[in-house]
């Protein structure tokens, strides 16, 4: 049993006052979840932000790091600064990353080899463009981003690698993949992951989707056989929608 993993990144918003206040509710109204819940604030709010979840069953995530540890490299943040702060898993390959600003698939493996050698938790984001699917290539580029972005991880490793599904043209339009085209691909990460790893390792992958998920759209995404749970964006903004979206299983009852 996989189990699900929801993780909220809340990129360039919240100031540290409201980056605050939001993870105490999110503290008060998840401490008894089933599910693995992480929250990604702006680095700026990281260290309160830690502050405020350390202890509970919140993890702590940063939305990118550097691929360097250490040195002269203006406006990065490196993986030991992270760390120091109380961060267990960092988001590396978002496509507002690769698209605005130009990380390359190898870039984001060495950061990838990077975070895991620190013992940090990584989900790796990986999509395609709405002109990549016209073109029928969804599975072409997925499995590339798959297979570069966990070149020379080490087996024993993979299993702290989450693969987060994020069709670029689905991330703040509104528009998400309906579950059955999530599924799909989906799956076709999955055995990717099983060729390159072994089925076991392909099993017990964790392949979240992101893409507009609201309350009402997760429980049937969450109901699809591959999908593992949700990379939240705009929804993760909002105690009460990413509540919503961590509890889909008693928002669904509720909804009848
Ligand atoms: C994201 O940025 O990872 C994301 C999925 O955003 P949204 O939920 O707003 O589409």
């Amino acid at each position: 049993m996989r189990g699900y993993y929801i993780a909220g990144n809340w990129k360039m918003h919240k100031t540290v006052g409201e980056a605050v206040d939001l993870a105490g509710e999110l503290v008060k109204r998840l401490a008894r979840s089933g599910h693995r819940v992480m929250i990604a604030p702006p680095f700026t709010s990281l260290q309160a932000v830690g502050e405020k979840v350390r202890g509970t069953n919140i993890l702590l995530g940063a939305q990118n790091m550097a691929s360097a540890e250490l040195g002269a490299h203006t406006g990065q943040i490196s993986c030991l600064m992270l760390k120091d702060v109380g961060v267990s898993v960092v988001i590396l390959g978002h496509s507002e990353c690769r698209l605005l600003d130009g990380e390359t698939n190898a870039l984001i493996n060495a950061k990838v080899k990077l975070a895991l050698l620190h013992g940090l938790e990584v989900i790796l984001c990986v999509g395609e463009t709405l002109a990549e699917r016209e073109a029928g290539l969804v599975e072409k580029i997925v499995v590339e981003q798959v297979e570069e972005g966990l070149r020379g991880v080490a087996p024993d490793r993979v299993g702290t690698v989450t693969i987060a599904y994020e069709p670029v043209w689905a991330i703040g339009t509104g528009k998400n993949a309906t579950p059955q085209d999530a599924e799909a691909v989906h799956a076709v990460i999955r055995s990717t992951v099983a060729r390159l790893y072994g089925a076991k390792a392909g099993e017990e992958m964790l392949i979240q989707y992101g893409g507009s998920v609201k309350p009402d759209n997760a429980a049937g995404l969450m109901a699809m056989k591959n999908i593992d749970g949700a990379l939240v964006g705009g929804a993760a903004l909002s105690a009460d929608s990413f509540c919503a979206i961590v509890e889909f299983d008693a928002y669904q009852r509720a909804a009848g």
